[in-house]
Order: C-alpha cells, then sequence, then structure tokens
C-alpha cells in the first residue's frame, strides 16, 4: 500500500510506504515489530520532516489508539495516552479539580508528539509541557513496553525524543489544584528601554507580539493567577477590546481576555479549544536563546525587521525555564523563546529565515524540533551537550535504527 499524509499545515507531505492507524496497542505492537523504518504521527502540528519516515518507511498515527485519561486524584497525577489531545486532557484533569502547570498557545497538539519537541508556553518559572511529565511508556522496535521513570538514569533523554527511540503509547504527568488565570492585553510597548525580566515576570504567563514592521512590540498577553499576588504593569495601556495576535484577525476564536477570571485550560492557551484550526494558512520558526540575552537578541531581530517583516505574520516572545531534558531546546538554561509565525511561502519564508538566523547566531539559539530552520546539523549539534547520551541510549532502545529518519539520522551523525 502506498499512501500520503500531510501536515496540519499542508505545507509538508510525508514520503510514506505505508500510512498505518492503528486501533489496539496490539495492533501497534505487531505493526512496529513486523516493520524495518517506522515514525509515529500526532496530530501533525510541527512544520518540518521530522515525522516524515521517508518512502521506504511506516507513517503510524496514534489518532485511532483507545484516548486513555486516567487521574488520580490522590497522587495528583494522570496517565494518559501519548496521541489525546491538551485539549480532551485538560478538560479531563479540571473536570476532577486538577491542573497542569502550563499549556502551549492551542491546546489542539497531542501530549506525545507535544513533548516530544519540546513544545512549550510562557512563564519565567514554567519548564517546557515535558516537565510535567513522570514516567514515559514506549513500545520499542521489538514491539515490547519499557517505561521509563524520573528515578531512572535513562529519563532525562526519554522525553523530548523527537520520536526516536519508540511509539509513546502513554505518559504519565504530574498535577497541581485546579488555578483560576485572568488574561490582560496590554498595547504598544516599546523595545527601547525595556526592562525584559519585569515585563517577563509581571504574570505568571507572559508572551510578547510584534509584526516587526515598526520597532517595539505592538501586544502584550499577560496571564495572572488568581491564588497569586498582583504586580502592576506600568509600560503600556490595557487593551479595551479583545484582540488577536496576528492584527486585524478577529478575536473570536481567542481565548476570554479584559481580565475576566478563569479556568487555567481557558485562559492559558491563546486559542479556544472548541474553535477548530482548519489547515492552518502558516508556516512557523522558533529559536531558543539564553534570556540574559533577551534585549540584544530583540535588539539583532530589530536591526533585520525590514528582511523578516514580509512574509511574517506575527513574532512571539516568551520565556521558558531551563529544562534537564538533554535534547530540550531549554536544556540547563533559562531562555527566551523568539517565535516567528509566518504566510505559508516557502520561497519567502526561506529568505527570511536566513537573515534571521544570521542575526541570532551570536546567541547560540537552539531550534524548536518541529518548526522550519536552516542551522545546519553540525551547528545544531554543537549547542546539545548531552547528545552523546541520547545517542547510547537511542542505540541500547533502537540498534537497528528503526524510528531514526533522515531528520534524526542527521543530527546524531557522530
Ligand atoms: C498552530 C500551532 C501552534 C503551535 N503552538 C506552539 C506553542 O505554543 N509552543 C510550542 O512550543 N510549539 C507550538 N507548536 C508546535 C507544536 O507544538 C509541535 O510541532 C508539536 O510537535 C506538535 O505535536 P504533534 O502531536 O502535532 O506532533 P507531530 O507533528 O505529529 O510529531 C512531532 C514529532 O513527535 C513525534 N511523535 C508524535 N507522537 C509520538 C508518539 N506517540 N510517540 C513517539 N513519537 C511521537 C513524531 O514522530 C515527530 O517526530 C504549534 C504548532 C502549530 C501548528
Amino acid at each position: 500500500m502506498t499512501d500520503t499524509a500531510a501536515n496540519w499545515a499542508r505545507s509538508i507531505t510525508y514520503t510514506v510506504k505505508e500510512y498505518q492507524r492503528p486501533g489496539t496497542l496490539d495492533a501497534l505492537r505487531a505493526l512496529v515489530s513486523g516493520s524495518t523504518a517506522v515514525r509515529v504521527l500526532g496530530s501533525g502540528h510541527s512544520f518540518n520532516r521530522i515525522a516524515d519516515p521517508g518512502p521506504d518507511g511506516v507513517l503510524l498515527s496514534t489518532a485511532g489508539l483507545p484516548p486513555v485519561i486516567e487521574v488520580d486524584t490522590a497522587a495528583r497525577t494522570v496517565r494518559v495516552a501519548g496521541g489525546v489531545r491538551y485539549a480532551e486532557l485538560a478538560a479531563a484533569v479540571h473536570a476532577r479539580g486538577l491542573a497542569l502547570a502550563n499549556l502551549a498557545s492551542l491546546p489542539h497538539i497531542s501530549v506525545a508528539g507535544s513533548v516530544a519537541t519540546g513544545t512549550h508556553g510562557s512563564g519565567v518559572g514554567n519548564g517546557p509541557l515535558a516537565s510535567a511529565v513522570r514516567e514515559v511508556e514506549l513500545v520499542v522496535a521489538d514491539g515490547s513496553t519499557v517505561t521509563i521513570a524520573r528515578d531512572d538514569a535513562r529519563f532525562d533523554g526519554a522525553v523530548t525524543s523527537l520520536g526516536a527511540l519508540g511509539v509513546v503509547t502513554a505518559l504519565t504527568l504530574g498535577l497541581e489544584p485546579a488555578f483560576e488565570v485572568a488574561q490582560q492585553v496590554y498595547g504598544e510597548l516599546p523595545l527601547e528601554g525595556i526592562d525584559f525580566g519585569a515585563v517577563a515576570a509581571a504574570g505568571y504567563s507572559v508572551s510578547l507580539f510584534t509584526d516587526w514592521r515598526e520597532p517595539g512590540f505592538r501586544q502584550v498577553w499577560v496571564k495572572r493567577r488568581t491564588d497569586r499576588p498582583a504586580v502592576d504593569f506600568p509600560w503600556a495601556a490595557p487593551a479595551t477590546a479583545p484582540v488577536h495576535p496576528v492584527p486585524g484577525l478577529p478575536a473570536v476564536n481567542c481565548t476570554e481576555q479584559l481580565g475576566v477570571p478563569g479556568p487555567w485550560h481557558q485562559r492559558l492557551p491563546h486559542f479556544r479549544a472548541e474553535f477548530t484550526p482548519s489547515s492552518g494558512a502558516e508556516i512557523q520558526s522558533e529559536y531558543l536563546l539564553p534570556r540574559a540575552a533577551a534585549v540584544d537578541a530583540l535588539r539583532a531581530v530589530d536591526a533585520v525587521r525590514h528582511t523578516i517583516a514580509g512574509p511574517l505574520q506575527t513574532c512571539e516572545v516568551r520565556t521558558v525555564a531551563a529544562d534537564p531534558q538533554w535534547l530540550s531546546p531549554a536544556h540547563a538554561r533559562d531562555s527566551v523563546a523568539l517565535h516567528f509565525t509566518w504566510v505559508r511561502d516557502e520561497k519567502a519564508v526561506h529568505a527570511a529565515v536566513r537573515p534571521l538566523e544570521e542575526a541570532l547566531a551570536p546567541f547560540d539559539p537552539r531550534p524548536h524540533w518541529g518548526k522550519v530552520y536552516a542551522i545546519p546539523a553540525a551547528v545544531v549539534r554543537s549547542r546539545y551537550p548531552r547528545l552523546p547520551d541520547f545517542r547510547s541510549l537511542a542505540d541500547s532502545l533502537d540498534p537497528d535504527g528503526k524510528f531514526a529518519n533522515a531528520f534524526v539520522r542527521e543530527l546524531m551523525r557522530n
């Protein structure tokens, strides 16, 4: 059987020999053990070929597997199937009076696919979504299950694993008591004279948006927990009507703003769970840099803003706390994340990405694993001090490289 599958943005068509969507764990085990090359597809929200198995490989979707969500209120944990999306997970957890510490900008992404690529939200004290993981269950190359928990020396390689170790069938995540968040957007914040540390710490989760057509930021989204002391935001005026991060788009699909308190899962993402995004006419890039370099890096982007503004829909600046995962873009450094949503025009995006990466190069950027970048693999490799440990872990769990596609092989090359 030859089949094709595309990513959510329809910017990538995977080159597959077979597309498979097993409905049971046993069917999945049989497919894995009987195949020579496998990549897993979560919700397909990546923008590069990280999920592409190549022309001889099987693309194995987790969407048909039972959507297990088992909340343990006493232990404050949830065991969730890898293919479940954060929207369903968050609703189930909230119904039991519990919460995840953080969420990404939209809740439609799968849990396993998100933590595999180091997906993150924002917040000076919030690590990537992977930092909630306590245990990971993998179906490995021979079809057997391997469980790796936090007290296992392999754990820091096993969560943000780029899909290179096996199929993540379930994860156990840590929870906390449910909390409320009030979201207020502020307008026009100059870059000149910005106290980035103070702005980023003005809420539990803070995002700055700009289109770089003018200097400075068009919007700052501040998400405050109502159970923590309020912090003033004296640098810009509060918006008086709801806004969308892309200038000119209607705010109807955005989560509630204007400081109205509401449950964590209805405020931490920028977009509502009940809004089902169609194929998005966009491509994304993102780079994580040491947070101490935030202002210098933003000035460097400002210096090339005329070169990048053409295909840019919006740029979002977030913070991510340091993460122990070996392949996390926030590995061992408190980070600032510079995200770019481009129009879906591959040529224009590549023309903009190169000068952008040149401008950011002095700050040792680590690209988001699921987004478009042009930094050579050798340079990316040099920014991951624990890559040799990951290589050994992959060799031990997947000695024949069944789960290593071209993207992973290029990264892992010695
Ligand atoms: C509109 C939009 C908004 C986004 N917002 C954010 C954001 O706020 N923050 C952020 O950091 N990123 C964001 N992203 C990027 C996104 O979170 C990542 O691309 C993430 O990987 C998406 O998860 P997925 O399940 O769709 O992954 P996929 O694209 O399906 O897969 C990504 C990788 O994970 C692997 N994988 C997936 N499932 C499994 C599994 N069960 N077992 C083993 N490996 C698996 C795949 O093989 C592949 O290597 C956004 C993307 C879009 C399109």
